[in-house]
């Protein structure tokens, strides 16, 4: 209700990047539609042609981002991170000794910044800690390298440093926040998740990249809006910055993950393999594990994601394979280690029956998953296929009646 809605110079802008300050500590604010917005100025002014940008795993629109500026990703995240039977704690850490190879290997003339997420999605929701975060700054400051966080899900990370790590039990979820973002250069967020937001995302700096911010804002008009909205409405903007308050509830925060423990408590005494420990936003299964009859180029996770749909209508998504995407030298999908689909749960949304309603689903599927084969992908877009690609059942491990019987449901068209 109190949103200003000024085109330019709205006081709803001056709030949003005052929590920003307050929260964070990043003095340079420019507002952006969403996270990929922000991304898109960051890379696009940031990377040169050639320049490898290593990350803790990597997330999908960030990756795409990357490359569009010509630059090529790295994974250093630790090997744990890989394997879901690995119960480590901090499978976001980063393996500093990966990345010193790439270093040695490329120089930093070539390696010139490091891109951390907390709580990387990709590898289902796992977390890094503030003393790998500080060895990995140590590092990149001797071989002048920067550090920029992808801060999308960095209060569920601080929860985790808070619950978990030596020496930060005492702490306030904001100092941590504030901890881990002293340790960076500068930041993008997807305010949709941590921001407690609808819509809405941020780019934002340390006082000391003043010409990179300067070069950024100068671009926000060209593809967001002007830089006191970015391609926001001003109650988007007042959201956020209440939002980013918020968020440092512990309480609230202790609430969220024991509704992800609940869920994942039941789906694994049930036997359904899932990535282990449970994950700071969702809880994710493990699709090569679920149906280890299906080739990975048959898209386990994509159809283990449709039967869960079919049998109970919760609606999750895949991250393995598809969302991996193809190698942009052999033309050939990457098939990741990880072949998951996770099931995201949205903040302050669900009552526990939902979440037991859902367990209920998945175990059903579960007892019947020798009956289920894969896909074949029909249409498949350039990038990020992941969003809009189409399947069908395939047609050589199908069997013929099945097949036919997928076949003759009209296909529905979107848009
Ligand atoms: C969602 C997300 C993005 C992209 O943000 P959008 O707001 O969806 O454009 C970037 N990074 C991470 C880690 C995300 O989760």
């Amino acid at each position: 209700m109190t949103g200003d809605e000024a085109y330019a110079g709205s006081r709803s802008f001056d709030r949003m990047a005052e929590s920003v300050r307050d929260v964070m500590g990043y003095e340079l604010v420019i507002p952006t539609h969403q996270g990929r917005g922000a991304e898109h100025l960051f890379f696009q002014n940031f990377v040169q042609p050639g320049d490898i940008i290593p990350m803790n795993m990597y997330f999908t629109t960030t990756r795409a981002h990357l490359e569009l500026a010509g630059g090529e990703f790295r994974d250093i995240i630790c090997d744990e991170a890989h394997d879901t039977s690995s119960d480590f704690r901090w499978k976001g850490n980063v393996d500093l000794r990966k990345l010193d190879l790439l270093v040695q290997q490329y120089g930093s003339e070539h390696v010139r910044a490091v891109s951390i997420a907390p709580d990387v999605n990709m590898a289902g929701g796992q977390p890094f800690s503030m003393h790998n975060l500080r060895e990995l700054r140590a590092y990149c400051n001797g071989h002048d390298i920067r550090v920029f966080l992808d801060v999308t899900r960095i209060a569920e990370n601080a929860w985790f440093i808070k619950h978990n790590e030596d020496g930060y039990a005492g702490w306030s979820i904001r100092d941590i926040i504030r901890e881990i973002c002293a340790n960076s250069d500068g930041a993008w967020m997807s305010s949709k998740k941590d921001g407690l937001v609808n819509m809405g995302g941020f780019l934002a700096f340390q006082p000391w990249e003043e010409e990179l911010f300067a070069r950024c804002r100068s671009q926000v008009v060209v593809y967001e809006g002007l830089h006191t909205y970015g391609g926001m409405s001003g109650r988007d903007m007042e959201s956020l910055a209440v939002g980013l308050h918020e968020v440092c509830d512990d309480d609230y925060l202790s609430c969220r993950h024991s509704q992800l423990e609940l869920l994942h408590g039941m789906l694994s005494r049930a036997g359904v393999p899932l990535v282990n420990p449970c994950g700071g936003h969702g809880v994710f299964l493990d699709a090569r594990a679920f149906l280890p009859h299906v080739d990975q180029d048959h898209y386990p996770a994509q159809m283990l994601a449709a039967q869960i749909y079919l049998q109970c209508g919760v609606r999750t998504m895949e991250r393995g394979n598809v969302s991996s995407g193809r190698d942009p030298q052999t033309g050939r999908n990457r098939r990741p280690k990880l072949e998951l689909v996770r099931l995201a749960i949205p903040r302050r949304v669900y009552t526990e029956s939902h979440l037991e309603y859902t367990a209920e689903g998945i175990i059903e599927v579960y007892e019947r998953r020798h009956s289920i084969h894969g896909l074949e992908m029909t249409w498949e877009p350039d990038i990020l296929r992941f969003f809009q690609a189409r399947f069908q059942p395939h047609p050589d491990t199908t069997p013929a009646v099945e097949h036919e019987m997928h076949l003759s449901v009209p296909p529905k068209h979107y848009w």
